[in-house]
C-alpha cells in the first residue's frame, strides 16, 4: 500500500509550489495582455480610430512625436493618468506608411525631437 506523501514541514502555502506559481504567473501575463489590448483599442477609439494623417483605420498605432519626453513603449500598462499624459504628446497613425515615415522624419537630425 503507498503511503501518502506528506507536506514537508515547512510549507508556507501554495506560493511555494511551482506549479500554482507557474499558473499564477501565466494568469497574470495574460491579464496583463488582455487589459493592454483592451486599453489600447479604448484609447484609439478615444482618438478617432483612423489614422492622423491618411485617415485608415488598419494597424493603429502611437507615435511618440517626442521621443525625449517618451517614458516607455509600452503606454498602456501604465495608470490612465500617465496614459493621458503620454497620449497628449502622441500621433494616432497607421502602421504603414504613416508611423514608418514619422519614425524616418525623426532620424533626420534637422527635425530631431521635433525642437
Ligand atoms: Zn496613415
Amino acid at each position: 500500500m503507498p503511503r501518502k506523501k506528506k507536506r514537508p514541514k515547512n510549507w508556507d502555502g501554495w506560493g511555494q509550489n511551482p506549479i500554482s506559481q507557474e499558473r499564477g504567473l501565466t494568469y497574470k501575463r495574460e491579464w496583463g495582455k488582455k487589459t493592454y489590448k483592451e486599453r489600447r483599442r479604448e484609447y484609439i477609439d478615444k482618438r478617432g480610430g483612423v489614422c492622423e494623417r491618411c485617415s485608415c483605420s488598419v494597424s493603429l498605432e502611437f507615435h511618440h512625436r517626442m521621443p525625449l519626453f517618451k517614458t516607455t513603449h509600452r503606454i498602456f500598462r501604465l495608470s490612465r493618468k500617465r496614459i493621458e499624459a503620454e497620449l497628449a504628446h502622441c500621433e494616432l497613425l497607421c502602421r504603414k506608411p504613416c508611423h514608418v515615415k514619422a519614425q524616418a522624419e525623426l532620424k533626420k537630425p534637422k527635425q530631431f525631437c521635433g525642437i
